[in-house]
């Protein structure tokens, strides 16, 4: 289903694979989730008894699981009406610190997409990335960083690696900054004109660059120091928060995040 069709055209029923990525308590037993579609996109349901210890339902649907779920598509509201986990990544939800780097990646996505509107790499993004930390097959934030600026390029706002935004001219070795709010690097030169770049160390260039041409096995298959790790953070939430700030209603989401990554949320 390439979008949300018109209420005429609307199908009844809708299968699909999908990730969970948010759930919220509504009324006496219901759930509304949220879902991350191959083919649709991000898209809102709601759970009929879904907290019931009947619900047959429920337990296909916890955050993080992916699974098969089938909706009814209604005029104002879909309604899952079948659902079957394909994984629900056991491993990586026995482990606090996993939990939390998969939280804020579910998070993450949902707030850099729009609603029901087709992204089937930020998909597979995410569904890489949950398996990756599950199976424990890399640095969860090497995961994180590689995800974070995959989706700042599904979404149309991957940042600028090579030539200065600012003059167009290819970045020297060591000779350049970044500046999140212009979309990418500078040389010194225009960064101290335009007075609002961040420090970018070649190595992060080089691991940036990395990221970008690579598949998340082979790109997260790297060695980085504590220093580099913090550093790959600081600009990549700086490239997040320039995007989400755009949007008001966003920026109380950007500390929410910010949040998550310091403590673990409860699960
Ligand atoms: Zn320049």
């Amino acid at each position: 289903m390439p979008s949300r069709p018109g209420p005429s055209a609307r199908p009844k029923s809708y299968s699909t694979d999908a990730i969970v990525l948010r759930s919220v308590d509504e009324g006496e037993a219901d759930r509304r989730i949220t879902l991350l579609t191959p083919g649709w996109g991000k898209a809102q349901a709601y759970v009929r008894g879904a907290r019931r210890i009947t619900s047959r339902l429920g337990g296909h649907l916890d955050v993080l699981n992916h699974s098969r779920v089938s909706l009814a598509v209604g005029a104002r509201w879909n309604v899952v009406t079948g659902a079957e986990s394909i994984a629900s990544f056991g491993r990586l939800k026995q482990d606090l610190d996993r939990i939390a780097a998969a939280l804020y990646l579910a998070e993450l996505t949902g707030a850099m997409l729009p609603e029901e509107a087709p992204h089937p790499a930020a998909y597979r993004l995410l569904l890489d990335a949950l398996r990756a930390i599950d199976g424990g097959a890399a640095d969860d934030r090497l995961t994180a960083r590689y995800l974070e600026l995959r989706l700042l390029e599904d979404t149309g706002y991957m940042p600028e690696l090579s030539v200065c935004v600012v003059c167009g001219r290819a970045v020297e070795p060591d000779r350049h900054r970044f500046a999140p709010d212009m979309g990418g690097v500078t040389c010194d030169a225009c960064a101290v004109s335009q007075g609002r770049a961040l420090p970018l160390s070649l190595s992060a260039l080089k691991v940036l660059r990395h990221f970008a041409r690579s598949g998340m096995a082979q790109g997260t298959a790297i060695s980085a120091s504590p220093a580099l790790l913090t550093e790959l953070e600081m600009l990549l939430l700086s490239c997040i928060h320039a995007v989400l700030d755009r949007d008001t209603a966003s920026g109380v989401f950007i500390g929410h995040l910010r949040d998550m990554r310091r403590r673990p949320p409860r699960y």
